[in-house]
């Protein structure tokens, strides 16, 4: 499907699910060369995270323990405004190296706020691994360890990604249609 319709916006194709392997795998290969014999926690950050997260683990080649965490979206464009977990973390993190695992990183406030979270659960290394950036976008001082992808400012649906709820079942990614 080129083209796909949710609600009232037409999309296009934008990247194909193979060239989503490709890259998912390639950043895989990066992840256990720097994990290799270890133990992290990966934290898939749900809703849009969880395609690209049941990639990339699967591509994993040491074994990682898996949770799910979800926080709400920030209010405003306020830098120093507070994410809230809506679904958190019951593991204990301290002492442990945490991979987070988010769809796209864009303006880079949600991850920016969730990092302190993370460290106050103990966890001894905190790194992210994103499927997307935006770098045109990106407004705080944010070191994002693994992307596998970085894309122009466009909106975008698809493997995971939703417009008002819709469009996250797609193999592929498309943008606003033009
Ligand atoms: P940030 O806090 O970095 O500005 O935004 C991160 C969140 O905004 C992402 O996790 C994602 O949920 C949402 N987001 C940002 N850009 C897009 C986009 O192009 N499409 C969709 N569907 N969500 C996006
Ligand atoms: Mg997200």
């Amino acid at each position: 499907m080129d083209r796909i319709h949710i609600l009232d916006k037409d999309f296009e194709v934008s990247i194909k699910n193979e060239t989503i392997q490709e890259r998912v795998k390639a950043l895989a290969e990066r992840i256990n060369q720097d994990y290799e014999g270890k133990n992290p926690i990966i934290i898939c950050i749900l809703n849009g995270a969880f395609m690209f997260a049941a990639d990339l683990v699967r591509y994993l080649t040491f074994q990682p323990e898996i949770l799910f965490a979800r926080f709400s979206s920030y209010e405003g464009t306020e830098t120093t405004g507070q994410v809230k977990e809506v679904m958190g973390i019951t593991t204990s993190l301290a002492g442990r190296d945490v991979i987070i695992v988010e769809d796209i990183v864009d303006t880079g406030i949600t991850m920016y706020n969730v990092l302190p979270l993370m460290r106050q659960k103990g966890a001894s290394s905190i790194k992210i691994a994103c499927l997307l950036q935006k770098p045109e976008k990106l407004q705080v001082d944010l070191a994002i360890d693994y992307c596998a992808m970085e894309i122009p400012n466009d909106f975008i649906v698809g493997y995971g990604l939703d417009y008002d709820g819709f469009g996250r079942n797609y193999k592929d990614i498309y943008s606003l249609a033009k």
